[in-house]
């Protein structure tokens, strides 16, 4: 799936990212945050340049539209994409979900391709209220009836499952053996008769898209909605969440913090107290020096792993290790960035106190980090350190 970029022209594309992040989308952040939705008209404009520069979908191959980087190469981009908020991200720079890759050629054209062009948002709908870090123990079933499946059953905390144009919902097939092949994945139009959404969940963060709780209720679809086989739906979602959780969360926890460590170097020359600036001051260079230690050690993490996964390694036990480590110092840093700042750090004026909301949830979605911990443990216990 991944490609080979020479070193400059993955080094022109981070900087074309980067500029693009920094100059287009950064300046739509405070509406965003005070509205509480990204603006439309801002956002088409943006958004059209940059399909134009060819910067959406870069995670899917080429061969169906994407940007095909490697994941290393796609860790360096999203290192720039996360100096700015997940909602401008996803509308500007697309959220394809790579377990689309075992679209049927039909289900490419109506779903795949529309969404790597740009022109039709998905959500993968997982959680119920029911079955949250065990992801097995959900009970949104589909049964075939007359050549349909109906499904049905509740999700929640859904991103963007109130304006997904579609869905991934991963439901029970067989209840006997769920995980071990009977949970499929199904792909289902927003306006299905017999799905809903519910109501919208607000959240302390992430504002500028919405989470949302999803019924299903007697929802048929056709018999060919279901999304790779039938049964194959658990290991979908966990062949493809490695390099989501390695891309969206290890590799953007390091661009949110290093975007707080230019802040606080900024602030730390300019702010003076005691007659000196406050840099001068050695508990703030300790902020600063950790700030920089935990952004170092979770990038070095990050690209490691990445190549890894270029060479086809099994990445699981350490994409567990990044995604604890990635969260936990972005919370690190966001909070030291704030007391830095002093007062200024817990005003709106500054994107500090976004990123330090945003921040918490990291270390939920995608795996808590007792879940990540406790697979951490139970790898190193029957195998010790594999690394
Ligand atoms: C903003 C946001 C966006 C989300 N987006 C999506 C989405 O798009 N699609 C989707 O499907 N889901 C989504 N989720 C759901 C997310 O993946 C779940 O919230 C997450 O998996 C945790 O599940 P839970 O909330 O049910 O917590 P629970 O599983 O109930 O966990 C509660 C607590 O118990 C702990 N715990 C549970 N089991 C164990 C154990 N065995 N050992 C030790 N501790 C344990 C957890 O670590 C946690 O601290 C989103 C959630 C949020 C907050």
């Amino acid at each position: 799936m991944s490609e080979t970029m020479t070193s400059d022209e993955i080094r022109m594309v981070i900087e074309t990212v980067s500029r693009f992040v920094r100059e287009k989308v950064q300046p739509l952040e405070a509406e965003v945050e005070e509205r509480g939705v990204v603006p439309e008209d801002a956002l088409r404009a943006v958004k059209r340049e940059a399909l134009g520069l060819g910067l959406f979908a870069l995670n899917m191959p080429s061969e169906v539209g994407g940007g095909g980087l490697s994941t290393f190469d796609m860790c360096l981009v999203e290192e720039q994409l996360g100096q700015t908020s997940d909602a401008l991200i996803r509308r500007i720079f697309g959220q394809v979900y790579p377990m689309l890759m075992a679209c049927t050629p039909a289900q490419r054209e109506r779903y795949l391709l529309p969404t790597v062009q740009g022109d039709k948002i998905c959500a993968m709908a997982i959680t119920e209220p029911g079955a949250g870090s065990d992801a097995a123990a959900i009970s949104t079933t589909a049964r075939l009836e007359n050549g349909r499946w109906v499904l049905n059953g509740t999700k929640h905390f859904i991103s963007d499952g109130d304006v997904a144009d579609y869905l991934i919902v991963m439901a029970l097939t067989d209840p006997e053996t769920r995980a071990r092949g009977g949970i499929t994945l199904f792909l289902v139009d927003k306006d299905t008769p017999g799905f809903r959404v519910s109501r919208k969940q607000a959240m302390m963060g992430h504002r500028g898209y919405g989470h949302a709780e999803l019924v299903f209720d007697d929802c048929r679809i056709p018999e060919e909605a279901v999304l790779g086989e039938i049964g194959s739906g658990f290991k979908l979602i966990m062949q493809s969440v490695s390099a989501i959780r390695l891309c969206h969360i290890g590799a953007r926890c390091a661009g949110m913090g290093r975007r707080v460590l230019e802040l606080m170097r900024r602030h730390a020359a300019e702010r003076r107290q005691f007659g000196a600036p406050i840099g001068d001051f050695q508990m703030v260079q300790k902020m600063i020096a950790d700030a920089a230690i935990d952004i170092y050690a979770t990038r070095s993490m990050v690209l490691d792993c990445a190549r890894d996964i270029d060479l086809g390694l099994d990445p699981r036990e350490k994409v567990s290790m990044i995604k604890v480590f990635a969260s936990e110092m972005l919370g690190r840093v966001a909070d030291s960035g704030i007391q830095v700042f002093g007062g200024y750090g817990f005003t709106k004026d500054l994107p500090l106190e976004r990123i330090y909301r945003d921040a918490r949830v990291t270390r939920i979605y995608d795996g808590t980090s007792e879940i990540h911990r406790m697979l951490i443990a139970r790898s190193v216990i029957k195998n010790g350190l594999t690394l």
